[in-house]
């Protein structure tokens, strides 16, 4: 991983590399590898040894890419950290992966030092300029098993762990996804990129696939929709890699702005999260691009299925598995579950009984464990089990159910709260929905909805449980539903369905 910029400054040496939307300023490919080898010369001179942690801690942002690509070249594993968190929840990631020395801005270098963290910053180098000059480097030859970067999971269903991705994995990812055709990045592509480098999303088939391909990265810190609808406009991209956050707000854009914004894209991709039918075909109503989903997590670096994979959208899938990764639905008893009878009635195919299963993923993108001793990675044969519940349908696509921590069990029967929020996404009042189980004297548990309505709407609890009663099955109908102005998200746009749990207490009826 770390020869990609060097290889990315031979082959288009003055080509653009990064654009950074927030500060106009534009690195070429030589311009990050030089002060890439200026900082990993720093970093070195910090008394960085090869396998030392290094942290990594910046917004979307040239500054990131050369921290990142820095601390492999001196040899070190990348520990990148959520610049968008307090220091204090950042102290408690440097401390578990006994991070030696963390890279980060000057805004925030002096609480982290009066923490006693040995703070550097990266050094911007201009062509011409000798210091990056590799004589000033100490060659450190790290393996593909080595790990190059420890990832902690943004922590959505529990404590953040720490994932340790070999370079290995981390490359193997990158050529899964340049194989397809079309490709996500393709060498000339300026790929728009507003999601955040240290989740594995922005990091891997963003910032890594960007530079396997030497293509341009149009970065911005963060997403704000209509500047990011007028950088796409004004920087001529042709890639964007959003979340289904990104794409539910464009849609709320005027569709000839959208169309005009997006007129020089060939591919618009989502991953991270759920993105709604509706979402999909709005965005194609409007630009004539269909959005590809993906599906990944940290441990496989990240991507396992994609839609790219048959060029074919489909709503509600989210593809098949890359070359090279194999996926096996996976009972209680660890067997294969069955293919669904309908698997395009996705209402008959959540009530199946084991038609479902735990996706299990093998491949060369999985992780090594988890930090710091490698515990709980791939078994014995190289399957990994994810807590993600799905089926394939009859073409081999697959669906995500759930995840099975969300379930909700009310009166013994299974409640995929995503079932009952495609329902209620239906209804044009409804911006947003995230449905959740709250304790319950009678039924163990209670389907609750909590619905932000779109703009100007006018909506009523029992318009919501109306249109659910005439759709879902009785004790899948949500017995509470509450309104808010908008919904707990991660850093990644998912909906934090276990913080709207924590609200909640035991209901009394
Ligand atoms: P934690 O594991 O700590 O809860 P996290 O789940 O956010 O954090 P990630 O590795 O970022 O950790 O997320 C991976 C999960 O995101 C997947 O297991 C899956 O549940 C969900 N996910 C990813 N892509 C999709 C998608 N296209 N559709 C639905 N869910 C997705």
């Amino acid at each position: 991983v770390a020869d990609l910029a060097a290889a990315a400054a031979r082959d288009r040496a003055d080509e653009p590399a990064l654009i950074d939307t927030a500060t106009g300023v534009t690195f070429t490919w030589r311009e990050v590898d030089r002060s890439v080898t200026a900082t990993a010369q720093r970093i070195q001179k910090a008394g960085v040894e090869p396998g030392d942690r290094v942290a990594v801690r910046f917004p979307a942002s040239a500054a990131f890419a050369v921290s990142f690509f820095a601390v492999l070249r001196a040899g070190g594993i990348a520990v990148p950290l959520n610049p968008y968190e307090p220091a204090s929840a950042s102290l408690t990631s440097l401390a578990d992966s006994g991070a030696r020395v963390l890279l980060t801005d000057s805004s925030s270098a002096r609480s982290f030092r009066a923490a006693g963290v040995a703070v550097l910053e990266p050094v911007f180098d201009d062509a011409g300029d000798a210091k990056g000059d590799v004589a000033g480097l100490t060659p450190s030859a790290r393996g593909g098993e080595d790990v190059a970067a420890l990832l902690y999971t943004s922590g959505t269903t529990g404590p953040a762990r720490g994932v340790m991705l070999s370079h290995r994995a981390l490359l193997a990812n990158v050529e899964q996804l340049r194989s397809l055709t079309p490709s996500p990045v393709e060498p000339g592509d300026r790929v728009f990129l507003a999601v955040p480098f240290h989740h594995v999303y922005g990091l891997g088939p963003g910032l890594l696939a960007v530079t396997a391909a030497a293509a341009t990265a149009v970065l911005a810190p963060r997403f704000e929709v209509r500047s990011a609808l007028s950088d796409c406009l004004h920087h001529q991209v042709t890639v964007v890699l959003g979340v289904p956050a990104m794409y539910v707000e464009m849609v709320t854009r005027p569709a000839d702005e959208l169309g005009k914004c997006l007129s020089t894209v060939r591919l618009l991709v989502s991953g991270a999260a759920p993105l709604r039918p509706k979402v999909l075909a709005d965005i194609r109503a409007a630009t004539g691009l269909p959005v590809y989903e993906g599906y990944g997590f940290t441990e496989a670096a990240p991507v396992v299925t994609s839609t790219l994979v048959t060029g074919y959208a489909k709503p509600g899938s989210v593809g098949r598995p890359l070359p090279g990764v194999e996926i096996r639905l996976v009972d209680d008893e660890g067997r294969c579950g069955p293919v669904p009878a309908d698997p395009d009635e996705p209402g008959d195919s959540f009530d199946a009984d084991g038609c479902t299963g735990l996706v299990a993923v093998r491949g060369p993108n999985l992780f090594s464990g988890y930090w710091p001793d490698g515990t709980h990675g791939p078994d014995e044969d190289g399957w990994f089990r994810t807590e993600d519940v799905g089926y394939l349908d009859v073409d081999g696509d697959l669906h995500l159910v759930d995840r099975v921590s969300d379930l909700v069990i009310v009166n013994g029967f299974n409640v995929y709260p995503r079932e009952v929020e495609e329902v209620i996404a239906q209804l044009p009042q409804v911006a947003e929905v995230a449905v959740i189980g709250v304790l319950d004297r009678r039924s163990g548990e209670a389907v609750k909805a909590v619905v932000v309505p779109a703009a100007g709407a006018g909506l009523s609890e029992q318009q919501v449980i109306e249109h659910c009663e005439s759709r879902l099955a009785g004790y899948k109908v949500p017995r509470f539903v509450e309104f808010a102005d908008e919904l707990p998200q991660s850093a990644m746009g998912k909906v934090r369905r276990v913080d709207l749990r924590g609200q909640d207490g035991v209901s009394e009826d």
